[in-house]
């Protein structure tokens, strides 16, 4: 395949962020006077929604509770709501169902949403949120709910059909997207330290600016920026950490009931917002009655006609290994190591069951025909680093969070052609020395 000997923007990875950004960054150019599509090569080393953006599960959320990231998780919805059909977009809203070890933690995140004008509804105490459950399920069952915070906005996007609609956006700005073309190594200027080139399997390419939005394989890819391996980190209360690794992987696991979408509709008879459902009430197996754990978990799941049942998923586990040990090769279904396993089936089975009866005995329906799961690659907050590098390496990792963070690459456009954001300063990589990182919240995921 013949690459292109030079492009002013060259974008690694065609994920939500690097299509995103290029399409963006195409209408920035153009509304600027300052050039096109023309003037970005999109390259990825397999093709359009090879990595994670191709698995993802797909929700699209507000609640957060890092101030931050709701801002930008608004500013994202934005972005969906804009073209939700190009995006394949299901405005079904989202719903945060939690324990008490939790209330003040949503509570907050639900004013702080009224202050940025964000809808939603907050329900508080056991027995209202039971009673609102109910009305939307009549065979609504969890145990150890006190609040419910429902966004009326949100909801989920089919993964793959909007990673294509969004590179038919690029590509008729003029933005060239090349597969099969993968990033070895980079050659960097003799005095400043700038990126000058990048050295692909299929040729050299120089470059003026370079994006990368790589999401699991970003250790890599930081490793041949010659980026530190090991990082100072202040936390929240002052205390120095030395020596911390800047990536770690967790894995996340998903699965898919193979049951008919359409039984999981409100009680009148509507698709139903993504449900997000964390308890400390003991989980007993759906299968034996065997418990399973006493400790807090939490579940999500939506019906997804793309899956072809109810999708969804439960908390990441942490990989137990340095980051440059881990193949992130083959990714996702292909990995032989990194996929859902018999644990995961009987939890998010049985929690299923926990939450609503018609999940009842419907373990053995459990789409086992289908590898499921991947890769995460997460900084040592959890949180995004959105940076420059290098004098002109735009660095985008998300950290996980990243599918319905379809508007950072608009913002990443404007940074690109001169403008900064505001939305984007609390993701600099200079917060980890300053010792300003975003709040961690009581939920069981690293990410909310
Ligand atoms: C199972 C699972 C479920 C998830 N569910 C959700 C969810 O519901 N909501 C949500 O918001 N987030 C979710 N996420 C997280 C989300 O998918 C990621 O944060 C996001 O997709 C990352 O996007 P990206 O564009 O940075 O990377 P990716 O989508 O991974 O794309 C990176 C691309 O870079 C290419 N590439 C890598 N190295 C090179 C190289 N050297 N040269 C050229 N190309 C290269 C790859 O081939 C790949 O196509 C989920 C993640 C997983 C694994």
């Amino acid at each position: 395949m013949a690459v292109p000997k030079g492009t002013k923007y060259a974008i690694i990875g065609a994920g939500i962020h690097g299509l995103s950004t290029a399409f963006h960054l195409a209408q920035s150019l153009k509304a600027a006077g300052r050039g096109s599509g023309a003037d970005i090569l999109v390259v990825d080393k397999t093709a359009v929604a090879a990595g994670a953006s191709g698995i993802a599960c797909g929700v699209v959320r507000n609640n957060y509770f890092q101030p931050a990231m709701r801002e930008l998780m608004a500013h994202s919805v934005d972005v969906w709501e804009s073209d939700p059909k190009a995006y394949s977009y299901h405005p079904v809203g989202y719903m945060q169902i939690s324990p008490e070890g939790m209330h003040e933690d949503v509570a907050s995140i639900y004013q702080q949403q009224k202050a940025i004008g964000y809808e939603s509804v907050f329900i508080e105490g056991a027995e209202d949120s039971a009673k609102y459950m109910r009305s939307l399920f009549d065979d609504w069952q969890a145990k150890g709910i006190t609040s419910v915070l429902h966004e009326k906005r949100g909801g989920y996007a089919n993964n793959r059909a909007s990673m294509h609609g969004l590179a038919v956006k690029a590509e008729n700005e003029g933005v060239r997207i090349l597969s099969g073309v993968e990033v070895l190594d980079f050659e960097f200027g003799s005095n400043s330290g700038a990126v000058t080139a990048i050295n692909t399997n299929q040729g050299r390419i120089a470059c003026e600016t370079v994006v990368v939005g790589v999401g699991p394989w970003v250790n890599k890819i930081w490793n041949l920026l010659e980026l530190p391996k090991r990082i100072t980190v202040k936390d929240l209360r002052g205390k120095v950490h030395e020596d911390v690794p800047m990536w770690k992987f967790w894995c996340l696991e998903e699965g898919t009931l193979g049951v008919d979408p359409d039984m999981h509709k409100t009680n009148d008879g509507r698709f139903p917002p993504v449900l997000h459902v964390d308890t400390d009430a003991p989980l007993y197996s759906d299968r034996d009655g065997k418990l399973i754990t006493d400790k807090l978990w939490g579940i999500y799941y939506k019906p997804d006609f793309s899956f072809g049942g109810v999708q969804g998923g439960a908390s990441p586990y942490k990989v137990d290994q340095d980051a440059d040990q881990v193949a992130v090769d083959p990714y996702g279904p292909e990995s032989p190591e990194f996929v859902v396993g018999d644990d995961f089936i009987e939890m998010w089975c049985s929690a299923l069951a926990h939450c609503q009866k018609r999940f009842e005995g419907k373990m053995p329906l459990y789409r086992r025909d289908e590898n499921s799961g991947g890769l995460g690659c997460f900084t040592p907050d959890n949180f995004p680093v959105f940076d420059t590098f290098r004098e002109n390496v735009y660095v985008i990792a998300d950290s996980n969070h990243g599918y319905k963070m379809i508007g950072v690459g608009k913002l990443v456009a404007r940074e690109l052609t001169g403008e900064k954001s505001a939305l984007l300063e609390p993701f600099r990589f200079a917060r980890f020395a300053k010792g300003e990182l975003h709040p961690t919240s009581h939920s069981p995921f690293p990410w909310s």
